[in-house]
């Protein structure tokens, strides 16, 4: 199973997701894999009917999520109906296709819970 990795700036501590080559805030370049984590919350999210080339789900839901420790993601969710709040956990696999090559990433799919 692949794990989300985020990034943390080793000289002002700022965390951040996708990878950047420096720090956005100091622009340092000693930065560190962090775990996120398997579960974050939905922030918000958009529905998307005129979706990117290639991609299947239609309507789309793109989200922003955050982890525990703070981190923001930008990522489809794999839901018809999502709620914001709601937990969800980053899982890879295929995003959209383009020119015949499926492009995988991470999506983000609601947590189930078991029912007691
Ligand atoms: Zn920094």
């Amino acid at each position: 199973m692949q794990k989300m990795t985020g990034f943390k700036c080793e000289k002002c501590g700022k965390m951040f997701y996708p990878k950047h080559a420096r720090c956005p805030r100091c622009g340092s370049l000693e930065l560190k894999e962090i775990d996120l984590g398997n579960e974050c919350t939905l922030m918000t999210y958009t529905k998307l009917f005129a979706v990117p080339e290639g991609v299947e789900q239609i309507p789309l839901l793109l989200g922003i999520v955050e982890f525990k420790n703070g981190v923001r993601a930008l990522g489809q969710i794999v839901a018809e109906e999502v709620e914001i709040g709601a937990t969800l956990q980053p899982v890879w696999g295929p995003l959209r296709k383009v020119h015949g090559k499926t492009v995988s990433g991470f999506k983000f799919e609601p947590v189930k819970r078991k029912l007691s």
